[in-house]
């Protein structure tokens, strides 16, 4: 069983964990609402809301 998983698939995965919900209109997002970009050594998350689309960032540093 292969558990190589990079540090941007970790990151991702806790946030998939934690910060799923939307703030604005309380909607349950999924996977599919995250919008990932990395820029050098940063990741920024972005996610949609379905419902209400508001969108919330979040910005991370690697390393
Ligand atoms: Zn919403």
């Amino acid at each position: 069983m292969s558990v190589h998983r990079s540090p941007f698939e970790r990151l991702r995965t806790k946030f998939d964990e934690t910060e799923r919900q939307c703030r604005h209109c309380g909607a349950q997002g999924d996977e599919s609402a995250w919008r990932v970009t990395t820029t050098g050594g940063r990741v920024q998350y972005q996610f949609v809301c379905p419902t209400c689309d508001a969108i919330e960032t979040k910005e991370i540093r690697l390393g």
